[in-house]
């Protein structure tokens, strides 16, 4: 989206609000590892305002969009919706060539009374997306064994006999099981 500075620049008005809509971003562009299995069904919804203070632009937003994503540990669907802001000092690119480019994230560049946003809001999305959602705080996950859903209840894996090569690393982890459940308070 193009957004017009002009009447801002001018000093016509002293704040511009900004409401629209960004197309998420999608696979064929690459996808971050972060969000490998992520879906997003709508769009972008990006709300928020331009203020002119005697000169000094300031850009706020607040930006969310629902996701759908696999549980990091039991691959079930999570749906929810990802929300982040967006800060930024409005500045026009001849003024911009004296920031230390470690600042340079905190601008965003207004050229010929027009600043378009769109591309630094999806690479916030996909830097800001979490990288490990689960359906719930406790899910038990999968079985490595049979890859049942722990969270229909237990599978049968743990009573079959250990393999008796395994024996002893069994009997380990299971001191070291009672062990670490000593220490909770
Ligand atoms: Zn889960
Ligand atoms: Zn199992």
């Amino acid at each position: 989206m193009k957004l017009d500075l002009r009447p801002l620049l001018a000093e016509n008005i002293r704040v511009l609000p900004v409401d629209f809509l960004l197309p998420p971003p999608v696979e064929e562009d690459g996808i971050a590892a972060n969000l490998y299995g992520v879906h997003f069904p709508s769009e972008l919804l990006v709300q928020g305002e331009i203020t002119n203070t005697a000169g000094y632009m300031r850009m706020s937003l607040s930006a969310s969009i629902p996701y759908v994503a696999p549980c990091a540990r039991c691959l079930e669907e999570v749906t929810g919706t990802f929300s982040f802001r967006f800060e930024k000092t409005v500045a026009p690119a001849k003024l911009l060539a004296n920031v230390a480019e470690e600042d340079a994230d905190d601008y965003v560049i207004v050229e010929d009374g027009f600043l378009d946003v769109d591309e630094q809001l999806l690479e916030m999305l996909v830097l800001e997306f979490p990288a490990k959602l689960l359906c719930k705080e406790d899910c038990a996950g999968l079985c490595p064994q049979c890859g049942k859903n722990l969270n229909d209840g237990p599978c049968t894996c743990s009573k079959q006999e250990t393999d008796p090569r395994l024996a002893p690393l069994a009997a380990w982890l299971e001191r070291h099981k009672e062990a670490s459940s000593k220490d909770e308070p």
